[in-house]
């Protein structure tokens, strides 16, 4: 059913939900044939020589960083899928910064925890023995490369990127907040009103004779992703010998296609998560529980 280059074939595909709902998937059952024995897939990780790592939603939510989707999801009166779009950010930049101040600043006050942190400690311990782990993530936050993480594919952006709207460029920016007049926005309480900053005061490009409007570098909800950073999506995914998918919830698109990608060659994945997934019948393993939990003592020295 998957086969080699299915990635390209979704290359222009929309980011967005299959319409598995959430009621659909709390009534998911525990019928897979995955395993979850954690003796032998330790046996399995000290084998691999290069691990895909495709990390979602519950890693950082178990930082505190909270999720698009369920308890949360929504800033002042707006669903996330309202207010992280391009039509909203051509409508009223204004409100979108002022979310993305809101996030920044959550992002900013988080760490990484247990599953970031085991995931960096194993990457550096196989870069030591020649081996190698890439982390292909849906996260917007920085805290796989806070906890150290080298090799890491931001699929999604980041939130501490900017990207000029005029020329293009994109720059690192761990300024708080990216400019004076975002000071002391972007509450989510629907009672404080919105700041409504005039659009010559919104973060301008800082490129000489530029100026332009800055939005942050990220996949807005119906937006494509980057072509260029899919090929190289890609080219993990084949050259995997092992490949852990962990804490997503495998329905938002093209991510949660490369496990069952990445299966189809029979190559071993394991997935990590709170709950099955309408993919875990594809995956050879099946680790229940708190990432920060699971990660550590699947990738445990031994
Ligand atoms: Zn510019």
């Amino acid at each position: 059913m998957f086969h080699r280059g299915l990635i390209a074939t979704t290359l222009g595909v929309r980011l967005g939900c299959s319409h598995v709902s959430r009621r659909a998937l709390a009534l998911t059952t525990t019928t897979t044939s995955a395993k979850s024995d954690m003796k032998e897939f330790l046996e399995v990780v000290s084998k691999a020589k290069h691990i895909a790592v495709i990390t979602g939603a519950g890693v950082s939510a178990e930082s505190g960083v909270p999720t698009f989707k369920g308890d949360g999801g929504q800033w002042k009166t707006w669903q996330y899928q309202d207010i992280a779009t391009p039509e909203a950010f051509s409508r009223n930049p204004s409100r979108v910064w002022e979310f993305y101040h809101h996030r920044r600043h959550l992002v900013l006050t988080q760490k990484p925890n247990a599953a970031h942190l085991a995931l960096a400690e194993c990457e550096k311990r196989m870069r030591k023995q020649g081996r190698s782990m890439v982390i292909i993530t849906q996260n917007i936050d920085d805290l796989h490369r806070e906890a150290g993480s080298k090799h890491v594919l931001n699929i999604h952006g980041s939130v501490m990127e900017t990207r000029c709207v005029s020329c293009g460029d994109i720059a690192v920016n761990h300024q708080h907040p990216v400019c004076a007049s975002l000071e002391g926005t972007g509450s989510p309480d629907p009672e404080i009103p919105e700041a409504q900053i005039p659009v010559d005061q919104l973060p301008r490009c800082e490129q000489s004779d530029c100026r332009g409007l800055l939005r942050p570098n990220v996949v807005f909800f119906g937006e494509t992703l980057d072509s260029h950073l899919l090929t190289k999506v890609e080219k993990e995914l084949d050259i995997c010998d092992l490949c852990l998918v962990v804490g997503t919830s495998s329905i938002v698109y093209p991510a949660a296609m490369f496990g069952p990608q990445v299966a189809s060659r029979g190559v071993p994945v394991a997935e990590f998560n709170m709950a099955t997934t309408p993919k875990t019948e594809y995956f050879t393993y099946h680790f229940q529980g708190p990432c920060g939990s699971t990660v550590p003592l699947a990738l445990a020295r031994h």
